[in-house]
C-alpha cells in the first residue's frame, strides 16, 4: 500500500478495504455482510433513486495518544437514523445492527485510522436506502443499510479560524413542517444552488432564516448555530433544523463551563448582540463565525475583528476535541473505545 500523507488529507473520499452491508427483506434484517466492492448493484426502480427514500449519518473515529481508537456518540447517530426512517417511511435499522456495523467497519479498516499527531480522523458514513422497486409513489418493501469509512484531514489546516457566512432570503433549505429535522439527502440537494452562490461570493455557507417568516435563525449551511452573550450559550429552537449531536454535546460542556444554556427562537436582529457565534457539526466541531452579512438588507453582524475565535468558542472546541481523542476524561459515556 502506498503511504498516506496523513498531514495533508482533505475532506474527500478515499477507498478503504471493506464496507459493511445489511439487507432488509421479507420484513426482517439479514446478517451483516463484509464487502470489498465500492459499488452497489441496485434495481433501477429503487425508491431511493426516484422518490428520495434515503437517509445518512456522519460520525468519526479518533486515534488517541494511547493508540486506542474512540468512536464518538455512536448510539445517538443510530437513534437519529431511526428518526429519519420515521420521516421517510423506511425500515428502521435496529441500534444493535447499526453499532455492530460501525464497529466492524472501523476495525476492518483500522489501518486507515489516522495517527493521533496528524489531527486527522476516520469519517464514518452510514447510509440507508430504499432498494426495492416501486413505480407508484409508495415506500419500498426492501432496504439496504451500508457503512463505509474514509480518512479525513483536520478541518482547520492553518489553525482554528473564523470564516464569514451570508444571509440570502431567496433560498430555503427546509420548511417548518417539512424534512429539515431529518438527515436526508433531499435537504442537501435543496441547498446546493444557494451553497454554490455563497461560495462564489466568498462565504463559507448560507445562513438560513426560518422559511415561513424569515424572522428567526435556522441553520448555518449544514451545521447548527449557537451564539454567546452575557455568559449564555444560545441555540435556535426550530422545527426545521437537524438536531446536531455536536450541538447537544456543546450544550452540556457549556453548562460545565458555567454558562447558562438557552434553546429558543432567535430573531435575526439579535445577532447584533452576540459576543461570539459559531456553526457546529461533526466535520469541524465548531466553525467560529467571523461575520454574517445580510445580503438583502446590506447589513453586517461582526463577531471577530482579527480572524480569531472568541474565548468560549476556543474552550468548547478544545474540550470536545479533547474528549474525542481521549485527552480529556469521558465523563458522559460519549465514547466507545475499541480495545
Ligand atoms: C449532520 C447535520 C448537522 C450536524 O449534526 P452533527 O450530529 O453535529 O454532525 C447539522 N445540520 C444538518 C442539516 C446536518 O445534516
Amino acid at each position: 500500500m502506498k503511504n498516506i500523507d496523513w498531514g495533508n488529507l482533505g475532506f474527500g473520499y478515499m477507498k478503504t478495504d471493506f464496507n459493511i452491508r445489511c439487507e432488509f427483506n421479507n420484513s426482517t434484517w439479514g446478517e451483516l455482510e463484509v464487502h470489498e466492492s465500492e459499488y452497489l448493484n441496485l434495481h433501477m426502480a429503487a425508491t431511493s433513486l426516484h422518490y428520495g427514500q434515503e437517509s445518512f449519518e456522519g460520525l468519526k473515529a479518533f486515534r488517541g495518544k494511547d493508540g486506542k481508537i474512540r468512536i464518538f456518540r455512536m448510539k445517538d447517530n443510530a437513534l437519529r437514523m431511526q428518526d429519519s426512517s420515521e420521516g421517510t417511511m423506511m425500515a428502521k435499522v435496529p441500534v444493535e445492527i447499526f453499532e455492530e456495523a460501525v464497529l466492524k467497519a472501523v476495525k476492518l479498516n483500522e489501518r486507515f485510522v489516522p495517527p493521533y499527531e496528524s489531527g486527522a480522523s476516520l469519517y464514518i458514513r452510514p447510509l440507508l436506502i430504499g432498494s426495492g422497486p416501486q413505480v407508484g409513489v409508495k415506500p419500498a418493501t426492501e432496504y439496504l443499510f451500508v457503512v463505509f469509512v474514509t480518512p479525513v484531514g483536520p478541518y482547520f489546516k492553518g489553525g482554528f479560524q473564523t470564516t464569514p457566512f451570508v444571509i440570502m432570503r431567496e433560498y430555503d433549505r427546509s420548511a417548518p413542517l417539512g424534512m429539515g429535522k431529518y438527515k436526508v439527502g433531499g435537504n442537501y440537494a435543496a441547498s446546493l444552488v444557494a451553497g454554490q452562490k455563497a461560495h462564489e461570493l466568498g462565504y463559507s455557507a448560507v445562513f438560513y432564516l426560518d422559511a415561513k417568516e424569515k424572522k428567526y435563525i435556522d441553520e448555518c449551511g449544514a451545521a447548527n448555530f449557537f451564539g454567546i452573550k452575557d455568559n449564555t450559550y444560545i441555540t435556535p429552537k426550530s422545527s426545521s433544523i437537524l438536531p446536531s449531536i455536536t450541538n447537544k454535546s456543546l450544550m452540556v460542556l457549556a453548562e460545565e463551563l458555567g454558562l447558562k444554556v438557552e434553546r429558543r427562537a432567535i430573531p435575526v436582529e439579535e445577532l447584533a448582540t452576540f459576543e461570539e457565534a459559531g456553526a457546529c457539526g461533526t466535520a469541524a466541531v465548531i466553525s467560529p463565525i467571523e461575520r454574517i452579512d445580510d445580503y438583502d438588507e446590506k447589513k453586517s453582524y461582526i463577531f471577530s475583528n482579527d480572524g480569531k475565535p472568541g474565548p468560549f468558542c476556543d474552550k468548547l472546541y478544545h474540550k470536545l476535541r479533547g474528549i474525542q481523542y481521549g485527552d480529556e476524561p469521558d465523563t458522559h459515556g460519549w465514547v466507545t473505545v475499541i480495545e
